[in-house]
């Protein structure tokens, strides 16, 4: 497969100027992304010539990373142009996720063609090893089950992950100690398998926080699309979770630490949190609180989030629900406000139990947001739920593929 490769890409190699080589990655983020759909959308994005970008094109076709369709099609407008799209047996990415409840896994190509996602238990004993041990099992069942090259793995994690050591900082849920080196653990644990094709030992990992996975997704794939400032805020098993994509990079601060949105006070007379201080957003918007104002006790046989969840959608037939639900609202527009206050976003975008407050709530919260947010000009940002089942899944494979997004001719590595 490798050499068919390499022989397809060479007459494109002589063909393709230098700076049309440098142009490869925008291409196909571009591609990626859905922002170039057809060869005149790359020409006019890049702006270069047809011709350049249709050499562009070709290489990436020839990398096997995109179809370019020979029958050219009319887009409504301008001469009929070629379809381009991820190609459709191309190379696939490993994506995890670690969670409270579990594990979640999937395959994913370019184009955030996420497969069917599976879910494992969490192994009886949580420390690190055995952990992602059984990530690595469970990824490498999915790749041999798949008939398409596996280019890399990445794990989104519920914990800061300090950069660049990748190490795990506060990881609360699972007691790891912290400073846990996850990223050589998860690359130890995903070589043991031997994942990808055998020039591609050892297969490059990742692993990144869930938020900030999330907020890229939803940029690349979902509701934060054409943002340029965009602020993600999530909930979802424990605590809560924040990120900002600034011009479609994750804005991580200088060891990735940036955004820990959910230590932003809200009640200074609040619910204890673990950080120490009491009413931070973490212990005052997430499932566990929500549940707490309804005076709910959780049921420890199911997941905190799907109840929390439940009871943000009984909200409109049930009175306990509906003021349970403003509360945290109310709580969370102080905080939404409070991060716009310093941000200054252009898109708001909530996630998991936050996405189903806003329905619930669809004009209290914004108006929370707007009233506490004088300076920041909120009556101007967009609060919109996210798009994206997976994000957190889908922003894994998003790191995955960064090495070959910057450049794709990594494809062909040995
Ligand atoms: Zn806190």
């Amino acid at each position: 497969m490798q050499n068919t490769s390499t022989s397809r890409f060479e007459p494109a190699r002589r063909i393709t100027p230098d700076r049309g080589r440098s142009l490869l990655g925008p291409a196909l983020e571009l591609i990626h992304t859905g922002r170039a759909p057809t060869r005149s959308a790359l020409t006019a994005a890049l702006d270069v010539t047809r011709a350049t970008a249709g050499a562009v094109a070709a290489e990436l076709a020839a990398l096997g990373l995109v179809a370019v369709d020979s029958h050219p099609v009319g887009t409504g407008r301008g001469r009929p142009s070629h379809r381009l799209a991820p190609a459709p047996d191309g190379p696939v990415v490993l994506a995890a996720q670690v969670h409270a409840d579990g594990l979640t896994l999937a395959l994913c190509g370019l184009g955030g063609a996420l497969g069917e996602a599976v879910f494992r238990p969490l192994p009886d004993r949580t420390d690190p090893e055995p952990v992602l041990g059984a990530i690595a099992a469970a990824g490498a069942e999915l790749v041999r089950a798949d008939r398409r090259r596996c280019l890399g793995a990445a794990l989104a994690l519920p914990n800061p992950v300090r950069e660049p050591e990748g190490t795990a900082l506060a990881a609360l849920t699972f007691g790891w100690p912290g400073g846990t080196p996850v990223a050589e653990l998860f690359a130890a644990a995903v070589n043991a398998q031997r994942l990808g094709p055998a020039a591609r030992h050892p297969l490059p990992t990742a692993v990144g926080n869930d938020a900030n996975l999330a907020a890229l997704a939803e940029h690349r794939h979902g509701a934060g699309r054409d943002a340029r400032h965009l602020l993600l805020v999530t909930s979802g098993h424990r605590g809560v979770g924040g990120a900002l994509v600034v011009d479609g990079r994750l804005h991580t601060g200088s060891a990735g630490l940036a955004l820990e949105v959910g230590h932003l006070t809200v009640d200074p007379l609040g619910r204890p949190c673990p950080c120490g201080n009491r009413g931070c957003l973490n212990v005052e918007t997430d499932p566990e609180a929500l549940l707490a104002a309804a005076g709910r006790t959780p049921d420890p046989a199911l997941p905190l989030l799907d109840q929390a969840r439940a009871l943000a959608r009984s909200a409109d037939r049930d009175p306990v629900a509906r003021a349970a639900v403003d509360r945290v609202v109310d709580r969370l527009g102080l905080g939404l406000a409070g991060l716009a206050n310093i941000l200054n976003p252009d898109r708001i975008v909530l996630g998991r139990l936050h996405q189903d407050l806003l329905a619930a709530a669809p004009e209290r919260l914004p108006e929370a947001v707007i009233r506490h947010s004088l300076w920041g000009r909120c009556d101007q940002v967009p609060v919109v739920g996210g798009e994206l089942c997976h994000a957190g899944l889908l922003g894994a494979a998003e790191l995955a593929w960064d090495p070959y997004l910057r450049n794709p001719q990594e494809v062909l590595a040995e």
